[in-house]
């Protein structure tokens, strides 16, 4: 099982998540959302290779910690893989556009003149906005939409820009999401958690939580689980191997 982007290091009790995504092998992006948690957090995994550290600085906290930038750009050898990074449009984080776009833009600079990296990225209200980034920065490295809401026109925008997509339960919840993944090619796919911002029964969910992510990518694929999952496993092996040539 696959949870691509999960705040490890945000659950009340870290080391016994991470314990339990080891015993059950799971393969996990641990992203994180400011630059100073980038220690603490890649050591929760140090010794634990299917769990992958993004160096990230979240876009609802860009206003707070752009400072954090020169730190940033001194972490960045260290990982291939960047997030949660990106631009928020909703109308709480919308005053703070400017620095978003100055944080999100220094990123996608940073990666590209260190030879394209893999991104998580936010795009929550600002699909398009984000697209255009993406456009105007491809050699910044492999893209995978986390929690895509936005039109079906900008999912196929994003498509043709070679997107990814991470996709959890809570967003398959509605018929929204679901029509959303019904058209994403099978290739470019892989499941997430965003735990433990998500919920799940009212708790926050747990990146071994996905089964119903799975089930409902079938659904929309009209597949088996089992077939999705396979599919899905391919997908990330692929993605790693893209990664490492880079
Ligand atoms: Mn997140």
């Amino acid at each position: 099982m696959i949870d691509f982007h999960c705040h490890l290091d945000l659950y009340p009790s870290p080391q016994l998540v991470r314990d339990e995504c080891v015993k059950r092998k799971l393969d996990v992006l641990s992203v994180t959302t400011t630059p100073s948690a980038w220690n603490g957090t890649y050591g929760l995994a140090a010794d634990s290779p299917l769990i992958r550290t993004g160096l990230g600085l979240h876009p609802q906290l860009a206003h707070i910690r752009k400072g954090e930038l020169g730190l940033f750009d001194r972490l960045l050898a260290q990982t291939a893989f960047v997030g949660e990074v990106g631009l928020d449009g909703s109308p709480e984080f919308h005053p703070h556009w400017n620095d978003q776009t100055l944080v999100f833009e220094h990123i996608l600079a940073a990666c590209a003149a260190a030879g394209g990296k893999t991104l998580s990225v936010h795009s929550k209200g600002a699909s398009g906005e984000v697209l255009d980034r993406i456009e105007r920065f491809r050699s910044a490295g492999i893209f995978i939409l986390h929690w895509f809401s936005g039109s079906l026109r900008d999912l196929h925008r994003a498509i043709s820009l070679g997107c990814w997509f991470s996709v959890g339960p809570a967003m398959l919840m509605g018929a929204r999401g679901r029509r959303l993944v019904a058209d994403m090619p099978h290739d470019r796919v892989l499941t997430e958690s965003d735990g433990p911002f998500a919920q799940l029964n009212g708790e926050p969910i747990k990146p071994w939580q996905l089964e119903r992510a799975t089930h409902a990518v079938s659904e929309a694929w009209s597949l088996s689980d089992a077939d999705v999952s396979l599919q899905i496993q391919r997908n990330l092996s692929m993605l790693i191997g893209d990664a490492a040539a880079k």
